[in-house]
Order: C-alpha cells, then structure tokens, then sequence
C-alpha cells in the first residue's frame, strides 16, 4: 500500500482470483484499521501545503499521465489479470487514464466576479475540501480510480483511495508509481474488503467522499455521509434502454447497440441494458444481434485476438447466469448463448434474450454482464414510458435514420446522458452523472471538479 509516502505492507493478506482461471493469482494487502487511519491522518498533514500550490499540482498531473502512456502495456496486463478484459482493452484503460490526467492537468478552475463596482468587489471562488476518500468498483478499476484523483487533486485535496477487492492490483501499482512523484500523503492507497469502505466513510478525517459502485453501497455510502455532513458524489448503477425507431436499419444496427451493450462484456454502468425494438423490425434485430453474439470471440484476455474475457467474479456470473434463467422460466427464449462457456474460469456465452418483457428481472434489474434482453414494442409513446419506468435514470440512446426525429425522443429520456445514434461516447470534458437511484452529482469536466470544491464568496468593501 502507499502511505504518507512509503510502501506499507500489512498484516493479513487476502486473495485476489484471476477470472480467466477461477484461481488465486496473487494476495494483496488487507489494511487494518489503524493503517486506514494513519492513511487519514497523512492526507491531513498533507493538505495545507499541498493546496497552497497549484503549479505543483498541474505539473504533477501532467507527469502522472505521462506515466500512464509509459506504463501502458505494463498495467494493463495487471488489469487483465485481476479484471478479465482483453489486454487491448485493459491498455487502452490506461492511456485513458493518461488522457483524464492531462486534460485535468489543464483544466481552469477560474473565479468569478459577481459584482465589480464603489461599493464592493465580489468574487465566487471555488476552495478545496481536505482529505477526499475514494471508493472504486471493479469494472475499469484504474480508470475510474483516476476520474477520481485527477479531478481532487486539481482541486487541492489530498485522498485516501481504496479500489474494489476484486480488483486492488492494478490501483495498489498506481499508488507505487506516483509514490515519487507526488508529496508524501498526498495520494495514500490502501486495499482491504468492503469494511475497509465502510471504515472510511464512517471515519471523521475525510471531508468528501467519492464513490462508483452499486445503488446498495451508495445508498449506505449517503447514510454514513450524512453523520458527519460529509459531502458526496455517488456514481451507482444503470439500466441504459436503447430505443430503436422504425426507421432504422436492423443489421446495421444491431452491430452498434451490440457494442454498445457488450462492451466490457456488459460490466460498464452505462452500457446498454435492455433494447426496446418496433414490433415491425423485432425478428430481423433479434437474429442480427444474436448473429454479433455467436460471431464474438471470447477467452482469455492475454490471449490475442480475444474481444470478450470472463466476468470478473462468480458473484457476478452467478448472478448473470440466474436471470438469464429466470427470464427462461417466464417463457423468454435466448436467441443466441444463455449459458456459461464450460471452462474454467468465469466465462459466459454473449446472450440475446428474446420474447421478453418488462417485469421480467433481466428487463428490470441491472444485469452488468454480457446477457441483452431484447423488448418488441408497438407504440413508441408506452415505450418512452417503460424506458422510464425504473428507479435507474444513468443514460440511454435513441436510433433512427432521422436523427432530428432520435434526438426529439431521446429529450425525453430521465437519465444523465441520452444519446442519439450511438451510446457510451464519455470524454473528460463531459459531465457524467445519473438522475435518480444512479448517482448523485456528477464527474468530469468543470462540474466534476466544482464537486471537489466547496464555493466561497470573497466580499471587499470598498466604502
Ligand atoms: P459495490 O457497490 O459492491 O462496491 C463498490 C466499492 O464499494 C468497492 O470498493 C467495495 O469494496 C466498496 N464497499 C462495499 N461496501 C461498502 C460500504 N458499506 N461502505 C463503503 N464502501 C463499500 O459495486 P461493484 O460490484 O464493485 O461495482 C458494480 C456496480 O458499480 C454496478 O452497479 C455498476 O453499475 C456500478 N458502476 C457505476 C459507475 C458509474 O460511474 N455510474 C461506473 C462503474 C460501475
């Protein structure tokens, strides 16, 4: 772990599983709690200065990215580990961290002056909050860690950063490799199980906390927030529709809502999680999708020329294998898939779930894993409404050949991104939130950095 500066190992040890094998591929350290607050205490100390400095801390951004392009190969292949992803995938997560880190290394924090006259010169400035606790989930674990530490950092705090126990190896090596580049306690990464969380958001240091998981957690993340006043940024889970209209082009299509939809292998919380198709168009989409389903190349994710790897972990694949089965019970059929590989390791077959409807879990839930139920639909008004009749408001997309008609449909979607056309198309300038049980806040872009500030008015009188 990183600490004030320093390489800390720890006690107790815990298992971290390789998930193209099923198998125990190394340990990582499992904090304790007197680690975790010596971690809190160093962010402190570290803080007065570190605010005082804001060349220091866009050069350091700069650096870090830099570092990210240079380790590319290197930390991928430790996401690929942990994670399960293609190491194509897993390299490109980190240049986009790289690319996070440099947009944020240049990313203007400017005051505005509300009021400039005899009487007074007013100015809204935007201050930093103190020790931030960072809390990441395991599906793009450096990425997300870095949408994260970017922005705080920029800003000014200093933070406490815990990834998932799915996957700590890949954010356990960040902390090492910017160990140097940043003053000691500045960026403290510890690791540990889910009450190392728990430990951190009940703990009195941290002044923010920033979390990416699950609606469950979030909603225990704001319970604990809330006792102490902390502020938060949630960013929970999704349930994206995609409409289509009946003007699309079935095939052509199929093949971008299946990537948008399989991405990560359905572990991304805005990919696409439940299709809504005009009843018109229903068998040709149904067979175009399953055809992208059955031409996917699965397998592990160090092999070459793999697009999907497993699920990260039996959890989750469990979980995936079991609403598929539900839906089956209810009378849905899958058009291509359904069930797990067969091999070691937790490997899933790319599904279409056809002849289903809302009210079926895998229409209703968040499946996060590579199962696609697809919804006929005859009026496209009742669809609208079922696209928004969930608890869930992260993004969503509209497709049609006319994209004025797409766009007019999509403004009617309840979610923090509605795409048209396409779907998952995030960049570091793009504020990225959810309405709803999705999140709470926002990251990226100036709005993302403004929730790792608090607002002050700086009043002069001048009479
Ligand atoms: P999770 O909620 O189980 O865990 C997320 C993190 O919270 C882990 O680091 C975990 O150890 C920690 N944690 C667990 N219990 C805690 C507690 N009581 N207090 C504090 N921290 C605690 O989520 P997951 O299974 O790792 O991730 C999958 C979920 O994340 C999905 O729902 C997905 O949609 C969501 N997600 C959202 C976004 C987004 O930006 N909106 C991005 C990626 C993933």
């Amino acid at each position: 772990m990183t600490i004030d500066g320093a390489a800390v190992p720890a006690r107790d040890t815990f298992g971290v599983i390789d998930p193209a094998t099923g198998q125990v591929a190394e340990r990582a350290p499992e904090a304790s709690a007197e680690q975790l607050d010596a971690a809190m205490r160093a962010a402190q100390a570290a803080f007065p200065a570190w605010r005082r400095d804001e060349a220091a801390r866009r050069a350091a951004l700069l650096t870090a990215s830099e570092v990210m392009f240079a380790r590319a190969e290197e930390l991928g292949r430790i996401i690929t580990l942990e994670q399960g992803k293609p190491l194509s995938d897993a390299t490109m997560e980190v240049t986009g961290a790289g690319v996070w880190l440099k947009y944020h290394a240049g990313l203007e924090m400017p005051s505005e002056v509300i009021q400039d006259d005899e009487t007074a010169l007013v100015e809204v400035v935007r201050r930093p909050m103190g020790v931030v606790a960072a809390i990441t989930p395991w599906n793009y674990p450096l990425l997300l860690a870095v949408w994260k530490i970017a922005p705080a950092l920029l800003a000014g705090n200093t933070v406490v950063l815990k990834p998932s126990p799915f996957t700590p190896l890949s954010t356990l090596r960040l902390g090492e490799l910017l160990r140097d580049l940043l003053p000691p306690g500045v960026l403290n990464v510890v690791s540990g199980g889910d009450r190392l969380g728990a430990w951190m958001t009940a703990h009195e240091v941290p002044r923010k906390i920033s979390f990416t998981g699950s609606v469950a957690t979030g909603k225990r993340v704001a319970a604990a927030a809330a006792a102490d006043l902390k502020r938060v940024t949630l960013e929970l889970g999704g349930n994206d529709p995609a409409i289509l209209l009946d003007d699309v082009d079935p095939g052509a299509v199929a093949a971008r809502v299946f990537g948008g939809a399989f991405q990560n292998n359905g572990q991304v919380c805005s990919a696409i999680k439940r299709v809504y198709v005009p009843a018109a168009l229903y068998g040709d989409v149904v067979d175009a999708l399953a055809e992208q389903a059955v031409a996917a190349r699965v397998g592990n994710g160090m092999d070459e020329g793999v697009q999907y790897g497993p699920v990260n972990n039996r959890p989750q694949f469990e979980r995936v294998g079991e609403l598929v089965a539900d839906a089956l019970a209810g009378g849905a059929r899958v058009a291509a898939g359904g069930a797990p590989l067969g091999r070691p390791g937790y490997f899933f077959a790319p599904t279409i779930v056809a002849d289903v409807a809302d009210g079926a879990r895998i229409v209703d839930e968040e499946q996060f894993g590579p199962a696609l139920p697809v919804i006929g639909y005859t009026d496209l008004d009742e669809a609208v409404a079922r696209a928004n009749a969930t608890h869930f408001g992260l993004s969503g997309s509209v497709w049609g050949t006319d994209a004025d008609r797409a766009a007019d449909v999509a403004a009617r979607l309840e979610c923090g991104t509605a795409w048209v056309n396409t779907h998952l198309a995030i960049g570091p300038g793009q504020p990225f939130g959810g309405f709803k049980w999705s999140g709470l806040g926002v990251e990226n872009g100036p709005w993302g950095l403004h929730g790792f500030t608090e607002m002050q008015v700086v009043h002069r009188a001048r009479q």
